[in-house]
């Protein structure tokens, strides 16, 4: 029998965050933080799934369950990483949608910007210009002057997981299957996400709502 999982993940920046988009122009370094068609900012699902992934490798580790690593993923028989997270050989048992803020809000701010164009989707947006250091001599390149465009912090988003298999981890009598727990326990350790931790970026905090298996709600 096919096994269902539903759950959102709720994401609450509590610095400014910047999700790269990889564009940028010669010389003059333009980080732009991923938007939407709506013009509004994004966290990939892909980016979630993969901090997750990485700290569903320290679990298993901690665990003393067998995985693979990114240069050598599972041919055969899939690992529990592969498994729950999914590999370039494997699909994984869970999909991310990437995260958003509620439409209310866009809407809301949508109808601000008709009405008083200063305030646009930019309002989500801050930007910042700093100064390429020279990893090698400590010196800052001038002509490296970038600004790094981020969300704000403080402004709610929402992924949608959904887990679909019908070769879920049962133990007995327990109703969350072994990678649904994995999942959970790895998003539970993400602190930041995107790039510029370094510099204060990135910071989350992570909340789960209610899991559904099989459209029933399950509590531990
Ligand atoms: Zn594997």
């Amino acid at each position: 029998m096919t096994t269902k999982i539903e759950f959102e993940l709720f994401i609450t920046p509590l610095s400014q965050f910047h999700i790269g988009t990889g564009f940028g122009m010669g010389k003059f370094i333009d980080k732009t933080t991923s938007r939407d068609k709506l013009g509004a900012i994004y966290i990939p699902g892909s980016t979630i799934k993969g901090k997750a992934k990485y700290f569903g490798r320290q679990i298993a580790m901690s665990l003393g369950v067998d995985y693979c690593r990114d240069n050598q993923p599972c041919k055969g028989k899939p690992c529990a990483i592969c498994k729950t997270f999914g590999s370039p050989l494997h699909q994984g048992k869970f999909f991310f949608s990437d995260a958003k803020i509620d439409k209310r809000l866009i809407k809301v701010l949508r109808k601000e910007e008709q009405e008083n164009p200063a305030i646009s989707m930019r309002f989500l947006l801050s930007t910042r210009t700093g100064t390429k250091i020279d990893r090698r001599t400590g010196t800052v390149q001038e002509d490296y002057l970038f600004t790094t465009e981020s969300g704000m912090r403080g402004i709610k988003l929402t992924s949608k997981i959904y887990g679909r298999g019908n070769d879920f981890t049962f133990s007995d009598e327990k109703r969350i299957p072994f990678e649904l727990l994995l999942l959970k326990n790895s998003l539970k350790l993400i602190t930041h996400l995107g790039g510029g931790s370094s510099r204060g970026f990135g910071r989350v905090k992570l909340d789960i709502g209610k899991i559904y298996i099989n459209g029933e709600e399950v509590d531990e």
